[in-house]
């Protein structure tokens, strides 16, 4: 298909070439003077070349069904323009259009930087937004007539394919110059394919031939060849932009013309045709270079004596790039007309939002929704004081674990959540360890994998209920299929610490283990007289992370969660319709995390906000399906 349209384009190339002969492009080549030549052959004509006009009627004429499309478009646009919706609009709403620049190069020079691009960004943001600093030049006849278009820029975040982007292509080439072919706009013809023209603004950026400044397509063709085509040596306002088309208006006026703006003179010299918009003078012929106000008697003077000059100082004249500096009310409305009709997916698309890119996790643990939190601070299954069922006291346990798997095969360990029931320290230096274990023998917990050391008094004050101390590994942990997380003790007389359990028999048998006095590990389901008999896991949990950088989004799930009251006092809640295990962390206004928490959402998910000072928070969550993130005040 593509190369059936190249073919087709390489014959409207002859066409045109044919006609340049015949002096269609008139302003293009024969009655205009070299000025000078640059390094790469690329001869910068001393008036204004737009190719737009010619590139237009040469496709309609030579396709019907390019007509018929064209057509319908301008009808659309018609329609909204008579509507009166969009005139003298000043909604404040300003929509923002996803740009990609392809710089097709064939030498160094040609390969432009990425400060001259984003030089051509923040002049058409100043252009479509009347923020231009030569806005005070405009004639005060004309002054009330300059407009606001309400339109600005981004180059884009994200690819066609949803990955993330400069917004920058860059493709070398062995073809020479370019001109209004459409080879630049395909790769198998030295090009570069456009992305999805629904979605970006194309901008192709090349060396142009035969003088040519530039050139676009209106609403309403062909979409691979949608966008427009400026010259490297006219494109923003540094780098290699010559004068006197070096302050970024050629992208300006070809961008006018993809919103269906025409020619101010209406391409014609005996005030026959207009550009269809009311405001701007009817104009005999183009202008050129920096005209003085005003333009009455002159070549591209008025039509109408009534008429105060020609608005020459209009983007869409032919005059010099520091010589015009508006776009009129009148064409601000056909812009609307063009943005809102033929081109209005170009609202909707997602190319400016930067890609939500985040680590995969996944939260394992083998507590059941339906578990009782238990307490076996002293366990007394027989009579007299057996001790800490779930950590230790005087019963000298050396370490408790919970056997872990059902995670995916690549993620690894970033880090272990323990709920502790109890904990006190004989004295400053009592220590504990976290670890991570390997699959032993028997099913036992095997080598030790990873490590972190710590002491009570650093754990002692956030042992509270329904909350879980995280310990993260310094590097993720490598783990088999099943391995086991756990706490360690170094015991001194008076060290307390216990680890919240299920009731017995909510999990299966063998997940929760202990390693006893004598170093040797048995699950607490052991019968006894040796063990315990019962079928408990420890509230320990692992949150295990994809470790490869995710360069693709995950799927947003912010729209279906809720958060209320907002703004809170005391608590927020968050209505999470799926269930999931989460990792909920609060940050600050100044990204300072100030709470994380593990829980398995069911439903409603409720966090004491009480102690909070009053200010902006977010709350995330992070689960194996994505992550969404929350803003909530807390008012006092
Ligand atoms: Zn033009």
């Amino acid at each position: 298909m593509k190369i059936k349209i190249t073919s087709l384009l390489l014959s409207f190339c002859s066409l045109l070439i044919a006609q340049n002969k015949s002096n269609s492009f008139k302003n293009v080549i024969s009655n205009n003077p070299v000025s000078n030549v640059s390094s790469n052959n690329v001869q910068v004509p001393a008036t204004r070349t737009c190719g737009t006009t010619d590139y237009m009627n040469e496709r309609l004429n030579s396709n019907p069904q390019l007509r018929e499309s064209f057509n319908k478009a301008q009808e659309q646009m018609q329609s909204l323009i008579n509507s009166g919706e969009f005139a003298n609009r000043n909604a404040a709403v300003v929509v923002t259009i996803p740009v990609v620049v392809h710089v097709v190069y064939n030498n160094t020079t040609q390969n432009i930087s990425d400060a001259q691009i984003n030089s051509q960004i923040a002049i058409l943001n100043q252009d479509f937004r009347k923020q231009n600093a030569d806005i005070n030049l405009v004639p005060s006849v004309f002054t009330n007539l300059a407009s606001d278009c309400e339109i600005q820029f981004c180059i884009a975040q994200r690819d066609p394919q949803g990955n993330a982007t400069n917004g920058i292509t860059r493709t070398s080439t062995t073809h020479g110059p370019f001109y209004t072919e459409n080879d630049v706009k395909y790769a198998v013809s030295g090009g570069r394919d456009a992305w999805d023209a629904s979605k970006y603004l194309n901008i192709w950026v090349c060396a142009l031939s035969n003088s040519l400044l530039g050139y676009a397509q209106f609403p309403g063709d062909n979409p691979e060849t949608d966008g427009v085509v400026v010259g490297f040596n006219y494109f923003g306002n540094t780098g290699v932009a010559q004068a006197p088309y070096n302050k970024g208006r050629t992208a300006t006026h070809e961008i006018g013309h993809y919103f269906n703006l025409y020619h101010i003179w209406g391409d014609e010299d005996a005030c026959n045709a207009d550009d269809e918009v009311s405001d701007t003078p009817l104009q005999k012929a183009e202008n050129g270079g920096c005209p003085n106000f005003p333009q009455t008697s002159q070549a591209g003077g008025r039509c109408n004596a009534s008429d105060p000059s020609s608005m020459f100082m209009n983007y869409m004249d032919y005059v010099d790039d520091a010589c015009m500096y508006m776009f009129s009310n009148g064409q601000k409305t056909r812009v609307l007309a063009a943005l809102n009709g033929p081109r209005s997916s170009l609202i909707t698309s997602n190319g400016c939002q930067p890609l939500n890119l985040v680590t995969l996790c996944d939260t394992v643990w083998n507590i059941p929704a339906t578990a009782t939190t238990n307490n076996f601070s002293i366990f007394d299954i027989v009579q007299g004081t057996w001790g800490y069922v779930s950590g230790h006291n005087s019963y000298l346990d050396i370490a408790k674990a919970e056997k872990i798997s059902n995670f995916p095969a690549n993620y690894k360990v970033k880090g272990l959540f323990i709920g502790f029931a109890k904990m006190s320290a004989a004295n400053s230096s009592s220590s504990f360890s976290v670890k991570v274990y390997g699959n032993g023998v028997g099913g036992a917990p095997g080598s030790v994998l990873g490590t972190i050391n710590t002491t009570y008094s650093a754990n002692v004050p956030i042992v509270a209920a329904n909350q879980y101390s995280y310990f993260e590994f310094a590097n993720s942990i490598t783990v088999p299929s099943t391995f086991f997380g756990g706490v360690e003790f170094a015991y001194a007389a008076g060290d307390t610490l216990s680890i919240y359990t299920t009731a017995n028999n909510q999990v299966a048998a063998n997940l929760g283990w202990e390693k006893t006095s004598t170093g040797v590990w048995q699950p607490y389901s052991e019968p006894q007289p040796a063990g315990w008999a019962l079928n408990l896991s420890n509230y320990i949990a692992a949150v295990l992370c994809d470790p490869s950088v995710i360069t693709s989004e995950v799927e947003k799930i912010d729209d279906a969660i809720k958060l209320f009251p907002n703004p809170a006092n005391t608590s927020i809640t968050l209505n999470i319709a799926t269930t999931n295990n989460y990792i909920f962390k609060i940050y600050d206004a100044m990204g300072r995390e100030v709470e994380t928490k593990l829980m398995n959402s069911n439903g409603l998910i409720n966090f004491d906000i009480s102690d909070f000072n009053q200010g902006l928070y977010f709350v995330t969550g992070i689960s194996n399906s994505g992550r969404f993130t929350k803003s909530f005040v807390v008012q006092k």
